[in-house]
């Protein structure tokens, strides 16, 4: 198959890239290149014939026409997005353009090229979004699909209108689309201002680990090779127009996984524990949700999809490559002032 991937020099996208690449999928790898991107994701398929780029921004539309017209994909899965809460916070006019013009351009170039081509049977428009669409949940209680829209933030409404707007592309047009929604993932090549790079590269820095409020707030960890995996399964076997929920089935406190993970580095650089110590409490973002919950049933019994790795083991493998790779990390600490926000705001 011939996928065209929005957002593969991300986190996600360049995960979903390996994988395709790795199961012998023709990839486009389609990316503004923002801040957040890091053709260093990809570069273990840069030399592949499986692998092409192209430079363009989601706000182009007429970039959009020429890259479809001329790769010619049986698919497009679409994670490029602004991604980040806190930066939605103290600007969200991006993430509008981005994420909500930028879906309508895509959908629009995306359904004047399956319509050129004669409709072909196969063709999938796969939006990526996240369960944060959902708002939050008490105490108790998971999201399911039926699980009413609720966004708290810039960042998941604008995540929230791409999604409206996909799945009215289906209703309208009969655009073949499917849809997911993730909790939050992490795992190797994560852009140093999430919090689990935040914890590690603090920690190994010896600065403060910043937990808001009092680390209370739950989220379902997914290993971001599991997400990658999921993804492709929804986009081979997901049921047209439908929308399927990924989630790790791992809930956890923010303080206790910043424990663990402290814990993990205690065990492997037990010259510098404990880590812990440098644990240290600040000031909750505005809207914080308290607790997100996925429940997966839909993608584990209609398409048999689990997770593969644990919380435990998960953050251990993130932990070692964080630990091989500062050539990677290193560079990024100093560019465009990711470095000061270290410490100060971090987005679980
Ligand atoms: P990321 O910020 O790491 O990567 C986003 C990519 O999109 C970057 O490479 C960036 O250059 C590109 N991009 C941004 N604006 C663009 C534009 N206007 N035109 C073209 N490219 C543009 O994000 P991520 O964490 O990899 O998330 C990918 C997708 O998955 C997003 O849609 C996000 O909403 C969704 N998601 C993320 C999580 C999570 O935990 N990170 C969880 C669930 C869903």
């Amino acid at each position: 198959m011939k996928i065209l991937v929005t957002g593969g020099a991300g986190f996600i996208g360049s995960a979903v890239v390996r994988l395709a690449v790795a199961r012998g999928h023709e990839v486009v790898n389609l990316d503004a290149l923002t801040y957040a991107a890091n053709l260093a994701n990809v570069a273990q398929v840069t030399n592949s014939s499986l692998y092409a780029f192209e430079q363009a921004d989601l706000r182009d539309r007429p970039a959009l026409d020429r890259v479809l017209a001329a790769h010619r994909p049986d698919a497009i899965m679409h994670l490029a997005a602004e991604s980040h809460v806190d930066r939605s916070i103290d600007g969200p006019g991006t993430f509008v353009e981005t994420n909500v013009n930028g879906t309508f351009n895509l959908l629009e170039a995306a359904r004047a090229y399956w319509l050129r081509e004669g409709r072909p049977e196969g063709f999938r428009f796969h939006h990526i979004s996240t369960d944060e669409v959902f708002g939050t949940l008490g105490a108790t209680g998971q999201f399911t699909e039926d699980t009413p829209y609720a966004p708290n933030s810039p960042y998941s409404a604008t995540k929230a209108a791409s999604d409206h707007l996909v799945r009215a592309w289906h209703e309208t047009y009969g655009l073949p689309v499917v849809l997911t929604n993730c909790s939050n993932n992490y795992g190797p090549f994560h852009f140093p201002e999430k919090l689990v790079p935040v914890v590690i590269l603090n920690a190994l820095h010896g600065k403060p680990i910043p937990v808001y409020g009092q680390g209370l707030n739950v989220r379902d960890w997914l290993y971001v090779e599991d997400h990658a995996d999921a993804l492709l399964t929804v986009l081979q076997r997901g049921q047209v127009g439908r929308s399927y929920n990924i989630g790790g089935e791992n809930e956890a406190r923010n303080i206790d996984l910043v424990q663990t993970i402290c814990a993990i580095l205690d065990d492997l650089r037990p010259e510098a524990a404990p880590h812990d110590h440098l644990i240290t409490y600040v000031a909750d973002r505005p809207g914080h949700d308290l607790r997100y919950a996925i429940d997966p049933t839909r993608i584990r019994e209609e398409l048999g999809w689990r997770p593969s790795v644990t919380l435990e083991e998960g953050l251990r493998r993130t932990v070692e490559w964080y630990l091989r790779n500062e050539d990677w990390w290193r560079p990024l600490l100093a560019r465009q002032g990711v470095g000061q926000r270290l410490g100060t705001k971090v987005d679980p």
